[in-house]
């Protein structure tokens, strides 16, 4: 069962059938995955989607399978947690995190795409699936072609974080270290995809990809008790996340599970790699490509594919687009794990420090009912903050030692 009708440009609004393909051939516009709302409408309640599984397949319907999902079956679900202590620091009084650093199994909110692109590339028959990566792709589409039992071909810059690397060797995979940064990768991808049938992830089979990412959105709302909030704060790599996000609650306006939407979505980049936030406050719709700088490495995409939509997204929604640099990025990761006990990656400290731009600039109220978006685990770029956390403290086995050592005296 599938309420899939096609794939649509996004452009010109031609239409195609639900094949491997990712541009329009009249106008190369992206290609977007039309569904059959009538028919979902009919199907699919607020009811029975909190009567599905605790994952993200309790929106079957609003994905682009059509049979039973076959990879990835425990993918997100993941904590929406109230930011008490965080809300304090910043001044707020209504502040949430979705949690995605522990989304299964590889930490990062890339398995919502993986589960539903690897899935995808069953049904279509690809028995190689390959993807160009800046880290958690490539963790997850190691882990999701092991799972699948299907070749696998990732393509990463060669000076990604150690944790990256690692985990994605664990699983089998045979990973391509580029000499150059992620667009350079992806540049080759391009060109190794039209000479081999492979399921590319995120180039050949991006509508489908791309569709898993409303799930991140979809379970904010159903979290909040059906409610869209006033702000999402979204790190912004290649785009589809954050544009995805904004589809997805769209999607919940127009079956009529929420009320009318008012959410301003917000896009986060570090400063050392900001095409799409910089287009944002210089009033245009264009992206100038640059090269990325920044310990961010996971959303460091100097010329995004989706960046057009996503400074749409934005603008259309209302909200507005901000940079932190290096220090502050640290300075978020270490915030977030001081105040609410989560460590998240270089990409949510980027998150967390521009969202204290925001309230600061009075785009975000004290009141306002606002959505962090943490979208990786610390523990994969350890790099990033090993010098700025303190030192371990060493001792004698005897507690003369450490007495000494913490200057305190027996109570
Ligand atoms: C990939 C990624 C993003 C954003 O990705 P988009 O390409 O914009 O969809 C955000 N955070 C982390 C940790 C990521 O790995
Ligand atoms: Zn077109």
């Amino acid at each position: 069962m599938s309420f899939v009708k096609g794939l649509q440009c996004k452009e010109c609004k031609r239409n195609y059938p639900k094949e491997p393909i990712h541009v329009c051939e009249f106008c190369f516009g992206p290609l977007e995955i039309v569904y059959d709302y009538e028919g979902i409408r009919e199907a699919v309640s607020r009811d029975s989607i909190e009567a599905g599984p605790r994952s993200i397949w309790r929106y079957r319907e609003l994905l682009p399978i059509d049979g039973e999902p076959t990879v990835g079956r425990h993918v997100g679900f993941t904590p929406l947690l109230k930011g008490v202590n965080l809300g304090k620091v910043l001044g707020l009084t209504n502040l949430y995190i979705k949690n995605d650093s522990v989304n299964h199994p590889t930490l990062s909110f890339k398995d919502r795409v993986v589960s539903v692109a690897i899935t995808k590339a069953k049904e279509f028959g690809y028995e190689t699936v390959a993807c160009a990566s800046t880290g958690n792709l490539a963790n997850s589409v190691a882990a999701h072609s092991a799972e699948a039992g299907l070749k696998s071909y990732i393509f990463i810059p060669s000076d990604l974080e150690s944790g990256k690397i690692l985990g994605t060797l664990i699983y089998g995979t045979n990973l391509v270290g580029v000499n150059g940064n992620y667009d350079d990768v992806n540049r080759l991808c391009s060109e190794i995809a039209a000479n081999y049938r492979w399921a590319f992830v995120n180039i050949t089979i991006r509508p489908y990809y791309g569709d898993g990412s409303k799930t991140f959105g979809y379970e904010i709302v159903e979290q909040l008790g059906w409610r869209a909030p006033d702000h999402i704060i979204v790190p912004v790599a290649g785009s589809s996340l954050i544009i995805k996000i904004w589809k997805a609650l769209k999607e919940f306006e127009h079956l009529g599970f929420i009320d009318r939407i008012k959410t301003k979505i917000h896009a986060a980049q570090a400063t050392g790699c900001s095409p799409v936030t910089t287009a944002i406050k210089n009033g245009v719709d264009f992206i100038k490509p640059v090269k990325p700088h920044t310990i961010a490495k996971s959303i460091a995409i100097g010329n995004p594919a989706d960046g057009y939509y996503g400074i749409k997204t934005v603008v259309e929604s209302g909200g507005y687009g901000e940079d932190v640099s290096d220090e502050e990025i640290v300075e978020g990761m270490k915030l977030l794990a001081r105040t609410e006990g989560i460590f998240t990656e270089t990409a949510g400290g980027v998150t967390v420090s521009v969202t204290k731009k925001l309230v600061e600039q009075g785009r975000i109220k004290r009141d306002d009912l606002t959505v962090i978006s943490i979208t990786g685990n610390g523990l994969k770029t350890q790099e990033a903050v090993e010098n700025s956390i303190g030192k371990l403290t060493v001792i004698e086995p005897r507690i003369a030692s450490f007495q000494k050592a913490f200057n305190i005296k027996e109570e």
